[in-house]
């Protein structure tokens, strides 16, 4: 069964990016000016990192007050070999930091060198990125030691105030192609499009699991359908994005092949997205045969097929 089945690493990463809001921009601000800001709360606690929202009345801070930058391990844990993208290329701790005039804990990094240097109740300063940006990571890590002798601050660089984050987010896994998938990517690799129909209900489905969703048995029966098929809906996009590979606007639709019945999302391009409606024929445009691979993107879009457009009964119940 398994050499039958196809697999592939995939991929995911986009920058995630938000605004940060009034109390999370000012401490980000601080951050890039050398400053570690916290929330003094009702009951007169100082939190660091800043609440947006007092945990005991709800409402917003109403004073933020500088705290640290030194600062004492409240607890810790060692990370003996550091993953991509994490504070440290070489062993270091993990450290929830109490800093000097703070009732709560910041979590952080500490470059202390070993395991045995770390214990609770040490001390730690700072040590500030040279190249800060407003974010949490404008603190390289923490070190042992007290706080150096002042000024740490440097407000010099840049005045405008940090409203917003990106966090990059990054997934990388194996994907192992169900037999139903992994036919259909077969037959993409032949210029084919293969489906599968169940042998309770007789639905046809394309690209198909391998099992009918309705009855819940393997629909293992191979069903070759033709490259044309119908709108049964569509959206315009009018939003870029980075890494966009169609310039808006284009149309992003369901196409129902004839003789399946499941619809699959593809794009419509061809002809101008005004011009797209539901019951238009459409017709797969394959790439070259030489850029083939086993992958949907086989078939780049689909375009008009120059035939009149589909009766409504044939495509209502898909709608
Ligand atoms: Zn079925």
């Amino acid at each position: 069964m398994t050499e039958t089945q196809l697999h592939a690493p995939m991929e995911i990463s986009f920058d995630y990016t938000r605004s940060l809001g009034p109390v999370l921009g000012e401490f980000m601000t601080g951050l890039r000016d050398r400053r570690i800001l916290g929330a003094r709360a009702a009951d007169g606690r100082v939190h660091a990192p800043p609440f947006e929202y007092d945990p005991v009345t709800s409402l917003p801070p109403g004073e933020l007050v500088e705290v640290g930058p030194a600062g004492t391990v409240v607890s810790w844990s060692w990370q003996p070999s550091p993953l991509a993208g994490q504070p440290l290329g070489r062993p270091f701790g993990w450290a929830l930091i109490r800093l000097d005039g703070a009732d709560t804990a910041l979590l952080h990094a500490v470059d202390a060198g070993s395991a045995a240097a770390m214990r609770t109740g040490m001390r730690v300063r700072p040590r500030w990125a040279g190249e800060r940006a407003g974010g949490i990571r404008d603190i390289a890590c923490f070190e042992p030691g007290e706080a150096a002798a002042g000024p740490w601050r440097d407000a010099s660089h840049d005045a405008t105030p940090v409203t917003m984050t990106v966090s990059p987010v990054r997934l990388r896994y194996e994907h192992t192609a169900s037999a139903g998938e992994s036919a259909y990517l077969r037959g993409l690799a032949a210029g084919r499009l293969i489906g599968q129909r169940c042998p309770a209900c007789g639905k046809v489905y394309v690209p198909s699991r391998g099992v009918c969703p309705a009855d819940g048995v393997p629909a293992d029966e191979a069903v070759e359908l033709p490259d044309i098929g119908t709108v049964t809906t569509f959206s315009i996009v009018n939003v870029g994005y980075p890494g966009q590979q169609v310039t808006p606007p284009y149309v992003a639709a369901a196409v129902l092949l004839d003789g399946a019945d499941i619809a699959f999302q593809h794009l419509i391009l061809g002809c101008e997205p005004s011009a797209v409606h539901l019951g238009m024929r459409v017709r797969a445009v394959w790439r070259p045969r030489e850029e083939w691979g086993t992958s949907a993107e086989n078939i780049s879009h689909f375009g008009p097929a120059g035939e009149p457009d589909a009766r409504y009964e044939t495509y209502a119940r898909f709608l």
